[in-house]
């Protein structure tokens, strides 16, 4: 079986002018369907002082206020699920609490999450037999991933989260190709099956797994894809819009996926970056029963256009970089403490770093304290965290028995505003 050759949608090899009048002309539709009835999207436009019919251009469009996520639990307590819907809860599909909580309603359309694309780029086949470990109870993943797999002609268990066990006997007894779930919970099954004398790569037949809802370093990748000998692949996505974006088998990113318009936009202003500059994810899928029009994901990423070898044309997302709770902007800067990790592990005398913001004297300070094993050149190390952030950091070597708490913030910002 060939799991590496071509596309599930036509879409996925369309030129870039051709992808930005599709896009354009399903947004139109998004924005029409949501400003077609009293509720959340009318509201932010009015308190905007925007005319639904004056958003005439793309340009127009990222000038709308994005929605915030930790906003949408709120707003639905107060203003109820209805005010946000364009059609009746009785006429959609299933509706889904996710954690926040934050409720999740599905209209009919055939792949509404829009997750087969992604299953297809990661290699899953017509025939593939697949063991589902995402939870089918409430929220959304075990039911929103299932559903694409069918459509792509596979089976699925039902198997839900836990019971390592059972999830064992399954993989024993039935030929199953295909894992969906975390990586960690199929590491931890690896290594229960080598405790019990089994050789995953003997006795089992996975041959592709789809992983998703956390972090993926590549060691991890690395080791479950070695114990198992298959290829694993991810996918980003939320509980609220779907998928939005997913590797495919040459890596290098997470191409965007078709079914939604992705920007990366300042934190602060909810304006687009400049193109390549990391900022929030916010996304518009476009469904229309439930429309979210410009949802700020507060998720942290940037875009790469670079060419993908495998002929999908759609601009990569550069994993997630982080939370935007986790950021402080300082005297216009973004300070991103994945960039500033990722600075100090070039020396490695710093065990461990921490960046302080303060506003004494109301003009605001950037200090970098650090606690090191031997000597180190305080000047190289504020010139390698200039070089990412922007901003040049007073550095503050911890002395004898000062220490950063294991586990603390990677950044602290002090500063008061009265
Ligand atoms: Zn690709």
């Amino acid at each position: 079986m060939d799991r590496t050759q071509g596309f599930y949608h036509e879409r996925e090899a369309e030129s870039a002018n051709t992808r930005t009048a599709r896009q354009w002309n399903a947004l139109q539709a998004v924005v029409a369907r949501a400003a077609s009835f009293e509720g959340e999207f009318r509201e932010r436009l009015a308190t905007a002082s925007i005319v639904p019919d004056e958003i005439r251009s793309l340009d127009d469009f990222t000038s709308i206020p994005v929605l915030r996520k930790k906003d949408l639990s709120r707003l639905q307590r107060e203003k109820g699920l209805p005010w946000f819907l364009s059609c009746a809860p009785g006429t959609l599909s299933r509706i889904y609490q996710s954690p926040g909580p934050i409720y999740d309603p599905e209209g009919r359309e055939p792949d509404y999450w829009g997750w087969a694309e992604a299953f297809y780029a990661a290699g899953f086949r017509a025939g593939d037999l697949a063991q589902m470990t995402f939870s089918y109870h409430l929220t959304p993943a075990g039911l929103m991933l299932e559903e694409p797999l069918r459509a792509l002609g596979c089976a699925v268990i039902p198997a839900g989260p836990g019971n390592s066990a059972v999830q064992l006997q399954l993989l024993q007894e039935l030929p199953v190709t295909g894992f969906v779930g975390m990586t960690s919970f199929l590491r931890t099954l690896g290594e229960k099956a080598l405790e019990k004398g089994l050789d995953p790569k003997r006795d089992f037949s996975l041959q592709v797994g789809f992983v998703a809802a956390e972090r993926l370093p590549e060691s991890l990748r690395s080791e479950v894809q070695d114990m198992f000998g298959m290829v694993i692949r991810q996918g980003y996505g939320t509980a609220d819009v779907g998928c939005i974006a997913y590797e495919c088998r040459e890596l290098g990113g997470m191409h965007l996926s078709g079914r939604c318009y992705v920007e990366i936009c300042d934190p602060v202003t909810g304006l687009p970056v400049q193109p390549g500059e990391t900022g929030e994810v916010v996304v518009t899928p476009f469904t229309l029963d439930y429309p979210l029009v410009r949802l700020a994901t507060g998720d942290l990423s940037r875009l790469s256009e670079a060419p993908c070898a495998c002929g999908r044309t759609s601009p990569k997302l550069m994993g997630i970089l982080g939370r935007v709770d986790d950021t402080a902007k300082v005297k216009g800067q973004f300070i991103y403490p994945s960039q500033v990790a990722a600075a100090m592990a070039r020396f490695p005398q710093i065990l461990r770093h921490q960046v302080v913001v303060g506003n004494a004297g109301g003009r605001d300070s950037l200090t970098l304290r650090i606690e090191t094993n031997g000597p180190v050149d305080t000047a190289a190390v504020a010139a390698a965290f200039q070089e990412t952030a922007k901003l040049r950091p007073a550095v503050s070597v911890l002395g004898l028995g000062e220490t950063i708490p294991e586990g603390g913030p990677a950044l602290v910002d002090e500063r008061t505003y009265d």
